[in-house]
């Protein structure tokens, strides 16, 4: 469920039309609805009542600090995977306590930022990591709390771009490894082993993958502890699905029904990482068509917004929904469209042969479910401005990313000193 419908014929966002928008801000741009991202995080937080547990939004989702302050306010923390994140999410309020630190290439600087913030947990992914953490620490006089990535080797069976858990992708330890790797952890003078944590992907849309790499997670658990080791904390990452289209995505409410049923017994606190599930229905990306191009076999709809402002269709064919903002005739014409932006590369593409309500130029059309991975990949390429962001809450709305324009990007280029 979001807040984005039509209200006396045009889209809004909450209780803000987005032409208005459009015309004060300029297209493309990103619209937020502070109201869905509130519900979708006490949506996954009901889902987890019965469990002790810290959901630490993930914030490549949608690094907005605006949006990062909007959860922090519900009660998220913070999954990072760079000290830019962790920044990201300290000055919009996410207390340290509540952040945790992921990712397979952390620098030893990046190590040092993170246990000098004093943040929850790292999780650390490599052996090799493990010991210059251990360094890290101990030259600080800290011991660091961290816990396990071990990779599961299960099939996420999701887009093999955004596929983390098995064992030919980078991501984690190998799970038959982890059993010595977090013994070793535990003899560290600089290390506090608390425990396991796994990722297995993004955008999953079958529970059974979940199942599959819980109960790797509960034998573990209980291995360790077999050893004698301390196991307190579970961080089970994030990659519930979100329907993009018509297809049924497990609800939250069935996932959290799941970890309780494998996990439930264990006596440990847990963590959650999602992302997209919480921020990807809570924003559209709005944009001006420019051109309805006839070519010899197919029309094209040229806009404004390209695959620098939106990614997702370019990097793995996904599908997002195009809607007009002025609520179509009833009985309106359809016409199938090929969907593109400006950019000079034939990947600059958000659809192909899609039934839409005819369109001219000037008409805005949103791209829904673009809340998540949508502005947090955006780039300036081919010299384009940098997306703006907005949040809207009932009827007020604000600029949380302004425009940066190539008069602000050039600022940041200069001559070299022998060019005169
Ligand atoms: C990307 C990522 C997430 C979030 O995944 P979603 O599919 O957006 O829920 C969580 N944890 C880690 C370690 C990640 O890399």
């Amino acid at each position: 469920m979001d807040h984005f419908i039509y209200k006396d014929g045009e889209l809004c966002a909450e209780g803000v039309a987005l032409s208005k928008i459009a015309r004060e801000v300029g297209t493309p741009f990103y619209v937020y609805s502070q109201a869905t991202l509130e519900r979708h995080y006490q949506v996954f937080a009901d889902a987890v009542k019965d469990i002790e547990a810290t959901i630490c939004f993930a914030v490549k989702a949608n690094s907005n600090i605006s949006v990062l302050r909007v959860l922090a306010d519900q009660g998220a923390g913070a999954d990072v995977v760079s000290v830019g994140e962790l920044k990201r999410a300290i000055k919009a309020g996410v207390p340290a306590q509540k952040v945790v630190f992921s990712g397979v290439g952390k620098s030893r600087s990046d190590l040092v930022y993170a246990v000098k913030a004093g943040i929850r947990q790292i999780n650390v992914e490599s052996e090799e990591e493990l010991v210059v953490l251990n360094e890290v620490a101990q030259e600080l006089g800290a011991r660091m709390p961290i816990v396990l990535r071990v990779n599961p080797d299960v099939d996420a069976k999701t887009h093999e771009k955004i596929s983390t858990g098995k064992s030919d992708n980078k991501f984690g330890i190998d799970w038959k490894r982890a059993v010595e790797v977090y013994q070793r952890a535990s003899n560290m003078a600089g290390i506090d082993a608390k425990g396991l944590a796994c990722h297995i992907g993004s955008q999953l849309t079958d529970l059974e993958p979940f199942r599959a790499a819980f109960r790797r997670m509960k034998e573990m658990v209980l291995e360790l502890r077999g050893l004698g080791l301390d196991v307190s904390r579970v961080d089970l990452g994030g990659g519930l699905g979100i329907p993009y289209d018509e297809g049924a995505t497990p609800l939250p409410v069935e996932y959290g029904k799941l970890v309780v049923e494998e996990l439930g017994g264990l006596d440990v606190e847990f963590e959650f990482e999602p992302g997209r599930m919480i921020a990807g229905n809570a924003g559209l990306l709005v944009s001006e068509v420019l051109y309805v191009k006839q070519g010899p076999e197919k029309t094209f709809v040229v806009i404004d917004a390209a695959m620098n402002d939106l990614m997702r269709p370019s990097l793995y064919g996904a599908y997002h929904a195009i809607v007009p903002v002025l609520q179509p005739e009833v009985d309106n014409e359809q016409m199938t469209y090929d969907v593109v932006g400006p950019i000079c590369e034939t990947g600059d593409t958000f659809a192909k042969g899609r039934v839409l309500p005819k369109l001219a130029p000037h008409d805005l059309v949103a791209f829904r479910t673009a809340g998540a991975y949508g502005s947090s990949m955006s780039s300036t390429y081919n010299s384009r401005d940098l997306v703006p962001e907005v949040m809207v809450k009932g009827n007020d709305y604000a600029v949380i990313r302004k425009r940066v324009d190539i008069e602000a990007l050039m600022e940041l280029e200069n001559l070299a000193d022998w060019q005169g």
